[in-house]
C-alpha cells in the first residue's frame, strides 16, 4: 500500500460506465479523465462489442493509458466501465487495476468497485477453502468470486446474492454482455450518479464528469439500490431491507471535486458554508483570511465574506509537482511540501494572517506551511480548519494513515496548535458541519451521515477487525503474499 505523502485523506476510487453509445472507450477516458482526483495510481476501462470483450488496464494517469487514438480504438463496442484507482487495499500492481473481469458459464463480467469490504478478509478465507482461486490481492475480486459461486439463476440475481454477503462500503458499476448496472451499498456511503449523453444512460461517481462530454445529470442512484441498464430500459431493485443512509461526509470536506453535485447539492456552496460556520464559530482579529491551496480554497471564501476580511492567495500552489509519493522516504516527503507550495510575500509581509485549511490529518504539511508564511514576514499566523479533528481512521476505502499518526487522536488543541507552529488554531465543530451540509446539526441518535473519522460512530460493521487494532485498514496483502 501506498504511504501518505501529505496531510490529506487519500480518496478512494471513482468509476464510470456507459451504456450503448458509438463512443464508449472514449467517453469513458474523458469520465475518468474528470474523476483523476479520485485515484492516480492507475486506470481501466473495459468494454464490449457484442461479441467480445476488451480490456486496457494501466499504471499511472489516465491520459498516460488513454491519450492514445490506437488504444482507444482497441477498446470496441457500445458498452464501458472505468475505474480510477488508490489503493485502500493491496498493492499497486497490474493485477490489482480495475476493471476486474471474469469469464463466467453465463457469459462475461467486469466490476469496477469505489469503496472498502469490511469483510473481505473473512469471506476471501472462506473462499479458498472452497478451492476458489485469487488472480489480485483486491478485496474486490471477493464479489467475483461469490457471484462465480452463487446457484441462482440469473446475472442480477447472483450479484445481489454476492451483495447479501458483503460488508463495507461500497459504489459498484459492472458491465454484462447485455446490461450496464450500478449499485449502492445499503448506506450509500460513496457517490455514483445517474447520467446521459446523447440518449445513453451513463453512471459515474461524480458529476464533473458527466459535464467533461455534456452530458446531462438524471439523479443520484440511491443507497441500497441496484440500477439495472439494458435494451429494455432502467429498472431500479431495492434488494436490501431499508436501512437509515450514512453517506461519506468527507467528499463534502475534500474529496468531491468542488465543480460536482454531491448527493443534490453543489461541493463548493458546502465548503463555502463550512467556511462562514467556521468564521461564526472562531473567527480571530487578522489582516488577511489566506487559503491553503487547493482545496482550502472555497471554504476560505466563505470563511472571508462571513468575517469581513479580506481574502489573498497568500500561498501559491505548483500544479506541475506531481505525485510526491513516487519519492518514499521521509525527507524527500518533506522537500515536496516546499515544492508544492510558496509563499506570496508580497501579499503577506507585515500582515496577521489565517490560514484555512480542509482538514489537517498528519500535521506534517501544516507545520511545513506555517513556517514558510512566517518566514515570508506574516507577523501572526492563526489557522481555521473547514472540518472537525480527524481523530480515527476510515475503513470505507479512504487511504488512511494509522491512528498514531493522526495529529487529532494524539494531542488536544494546544498542542496541536503548538506542534504547527500557529499562534491560534480552531476546528469547525462536527454540529457546524452538519449545519453547512443542510442539517440542523448532527442527530445523536440518528447521526446523518457517516462521520466515523472524526466521531469513531462506524455505521457499518468491521468485521475483518473484531477483537483486534481498529487503528489500520487492513490490506489483504499481508494475506495473500
Ligand atoms: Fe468518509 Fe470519514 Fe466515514 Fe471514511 S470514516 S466514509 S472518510 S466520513
Amino acid at each position: 500500500m501506498i504511504e501518505f505523502d501529505d496531510d490529506k485523506l487519500h480518496e478512494e476510487c471513482g468509476v464510470f460506465g456507459i451504456y450503448r453509445h458509438s463512443d464508449s472507450a472514449a467517453h469513458t477516458a474523458l469520465g475518468l479523465h474528470a474523476l483523476q482526483h479520485r485515484g492516480q495510481e492507475a486506470a481501466g476501462i473495459v468494454t464490449y462489442d457484442g461479441k467480445q470483450f476488451h480490456s486496457h488496464r494501466g499504471l499511472g494517469l489516465v491520459g498516460e493509458n488513454f491519450s492514445s487514438a490506437k488504444v482507444i480504438d482497441r477498446l470496441r463496442g457500445q458498452s464501458a466501465i472505468g475505474h480510477n484507482r488508490y489503493a485502500t487495499t493491496g498493492e499497486t500492481v497490474l493485477r490489482n487495476v480495475q476493471p476486474l473481469f471474469a469469464e463466467f458459464a453465463f457469459g462475461g463480467l467486469a466490476i469496477a468497485h469505489n469503496g472498502n469490504l469490511t469483510n473481505a478478509m473473512a469471506l476471501r478465507r472462506m473462499l479458498v477453502e472452497r478451492g476458489c482461486l485469487f488472480q489480485s490481492t483486491s478485496d474486490s475480486e471477493v464479489i467475483i468470486h461469490l457471484i462465480a459461486i452463487s446457484r441462482r439463476a440469473t446475472v442480477v440475481d447472483r450479484l445481489i446474492d454476492a451483495l447479501h454477503q458483503i460488508e463495507g462500503a461500497y459504489s459498484l458499476v459492472a458491465m454484462t454482455g447485455d446490461s450496464l448496472i450500478g449499485v449502492r451499498d445499503p448506506m450509500g456511503v460513496r457517490p455514483l450518479i445517474l447520467g446521459r449523453v446523447e440518449g445513453a444512460p451513463v453512471l459515474t461517481s461524480e458529476s464533473c464528469a458527466l459535464d467533461i462530454m455534456g452530458a446531462e445529470y438524471v439523479r443520484d442512484i440511491e443507497a441500497g439500490e441496484v440500477l439495472v441498464i439494458d435494451d429494455s430500459g432502467i429498472e431500479s431493485l431495492r434488494p436490501f431491507k431499508p436501512t437509515p443512509s450514512r453517506f461519506c461526509i468527507f467528499e463534502h470536506v475534500y474529496f468531491a471535486r468542488p465543480d460536482s453535485l454531491v448527493e443534490g447539492q453543489s461541493v463548493y456552496e458546502v465548503r463555502k458554508r463550512i467556511g462562514a460556520e467556521l468564521a461564526r464559530e472562531s473567527m480571530v482579529e487578522v489582516d488577511l483570511v489566506v487559503p491553503v491551496p487547493d482545496s482550502g480554497v472555497p471554504a476560505a471564501i466563505g470563511y472571508a465574506a462571513e468575517a469581513g476580511q479580506p481574502f489573498e492567495l497568500g500561498i501559491i500552489r505548483n500544479h506541475y509537482i506531481g505525485r510526491t509519493f513516487i519519492e518514499p522516504t521521509d525527507r524527500i516527503r518533506h522537500l515536496g511540501v516546499k515544492l508544492k507550495h510558496n509563499a506570496n510575500a508580497a501579499s503577506i509581509r507585515g500582515k496577521r494572517v489565517v490560514l484555512v485549511d480542509d482538514s489537517i490529518v498528519r500535521g506534517t504539511t501544516s507545520t511545513k506551511i506555517v513556517e514558510m508564511v512566517r518566514a515570508a514576514g506574516a507577523t501572526e499566523v492563526h489557522m481555521r480548519v473547514a472540518s472537525p479533528p480527524t481523530t480515527n481512521s476510515c475503513f470505507y476505502g479512504v487511504n488512511t494513515p494509522t491512528r498514531d499518526n493522526l495529529m487529532a487522536a494524539n494531542m488536544d488543541i494546544a498542542e496541536m496548535a503548538d506542534h504547527i507552529g500557529v499562534d491560534s488554531l480552531a476546528f469547525v465543530s462536527i454540529d457546524g458541519l452538519y449545519r453547512a451540509v443542510g442539517e440542523d446539526g448532527r442527530s445523536a441518535s440518528a447521526p446523518q451521515y457517516c462521520d466515523a473519522c472524526f466521531t469513531g460512530d462506524y455505521p457499518i460493521p468491521l468485521t475483518d477487525h473484531d477483537g483486534g487494532d481498529y487503528g489500520r485498514q487492513l490490506s489483504l496483502l499481508t494475506e495473500a503474499e
